[in-house]
């Protein structure tokens, strides 16, 4: 060991090896600080006086898997300008870190490939120390996401956990990135976000979101100027509710013991889409029986099915003539169902039809919410809150250049 090697391998620079000492698997190397001039602390005075020292041990990277500590006596200087008595600053740790930098950056190395109980295990920390590491890289790089530069985001709300927790997710639609998690759901988890959008100056054109209430207000209110593009899957599986509802009356309903049993069990049925049906299991001939047997069914059904295609037409036009004929058809189809439906939906026609002039959904936070919940799975979920938002936050990384690491 020599002092050029406490520097290249350990980071160490400006001290001097002293002596290498073995416990156990430990390695312990006692090092010796070069005097010079001592600043205070407080006030920057070079008046300074000597205050004797405190012995300090450092966690470093280790050497195979041999734990590597630093022993250091830790000069105090006392102010004669204000009074104040410090311990002179550490180069190769921060603050009162009881680890190196250099330990810092291997243990955030290994967390791109290991979960925090692999790389706690493997280095021979707390579990919380390697969380706390963690904790204070994602929040310099994240603890303050940039939005000047959004223009179409996706919002939604995801249920965490059994405690009927919720978390109010934002989305860039052109990045992929979350850049907001809001406590709770409704209008309030928002308020931040709107803080902080307003401040950035960004520009934002189109906002995805779930025809909820609250939410419109809340755009309407905080970017005026944005257009609402109301989700088609939440629309869709509104729908699919409703379409519950009436095939579970109808059931209650029939009194003969043959309509009974075709309409059991074909609740799934309904709700898949006609071209997910499975041949093979007599799927498509079971749905067919069931909508003989029952005309209000099959005509929601079969409405369902058209209504889908408001969204698939070549121009907003054209999803105009198919939407107005809808909602004139499911009025007069003399089923509650369909007319409180067309009711609902007609009321929204210029947030459903936006969908041409934006073609976004929120269907990008679906994939963003599995992947909350397997984070929440992992033990931390909500123990500390800001930390989860921290790994929220570097989902998107993660995708890119951290497989696997930031999600354990
Ligand atoms: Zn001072």
């Amino acid at each position: 060991m020599s002092t050029s090697l406490l520097y290249h391998a350990f980071g160490i620079r400006g001290y001097q090896y002293v002596r290498a000492e073995f416990e156990g698997a430990k390695v312990i190397f006692t090092i010796r600080g070069e005097t010079g001039a001592f600043r205070c602390q407080a006030c920057g005075s070079e008046r300074v006086v000597r205050r004797g020292a405190y012995p300090r041990r450092f966690r470093t990277v280790p050497i195979g898997r041999r734990p590597v500590q630093i022993v250091l006596d830790v000069p105090r200087v006392g102010c004669t300008e204000c009074g104040a008595v410090r311990q002179v600053p550490v180069g190769f740790a921060d603050g009162r870190r009881s680890y190196t930098k250099a330990f810092e950056r291997y243990v955030l190395d290994l967390s791109r490939h290991m979960t925090i109980q692999d790389v706690a295990r493997h280095l021979q920390v707390s579990w919380d120390v390697v969380k706390d590491i963690q904790k204070r890289y994602l929040g310099r790089k994240f603890g303050r996401v940039k939005l000047k530069h959004l223009r179409q985001i996706a919002i939604d709300e995801i249920a965490i956990g059994r405690g009927h927790r919720y978390l109010t997710v934002v989305l860039d639609l052109m990045s992929g990135a979350v850049v907001f998690v809001g406590d709770g759901k409704g209008a309030d988890a928002l308020t931040p976000f709107w803080k902080r959008l307003k401040a950035s100056h960004a520009k934002v054109k189109a906002v995805a979101m779930d025809m909820s209430p609250a939410y419109i207000s809340a755009v309407l209110t905080h970017v005026p100027k944005a257009k609402i593009i109301f989700d088609h899957f939440h629309i869709i599986k509104l729908f699919n509710e409703k379409l519950s509802d009436l095939r579970r009356d109808l059931y209650r309903e029939a009194t003969e013991h043959l309509h009974k049993e075709v309409l059991k069990g074909t609740r799934w049925l309904l709700l898949k889409n006609p071209e997910n049906l499975d041949d093979t299991r007599d799927e498509p001939k079971r749905l067919r029986e069931a909508l003989k047997l029952n005309e209000p069914l099959a005509t929601a059904y079969y409405m369902k099915e058209d209504l889908r295609r408001v969204w698939e037409q070549s121009s907003k036009q054209a999803a105009r003539r198919v939407f107005t004929a809808w909602i004139r058809r499911a009025e007069t189809s003399g089923i509650r169902m369909l007319i409180q439906m067309a009711h609902t939906l007609a009321g929204y026609r210029n947030q459903i039809l936006a969908y041409y002039d934006y073609p976004i959904s929120t269907g990008p936070l679906e994939g963003t919410n599995t992947k909350i919940r397997v984070l929440q799975h992992q033990a931390y979920g909500f123990r500390d809150t800001e930390f989860f938002k921290l790994k929220i936050y570097a989902l998107h990384e993660t995708r890119h250049e951290m497989i696997g690491g930031f999600l354990n």
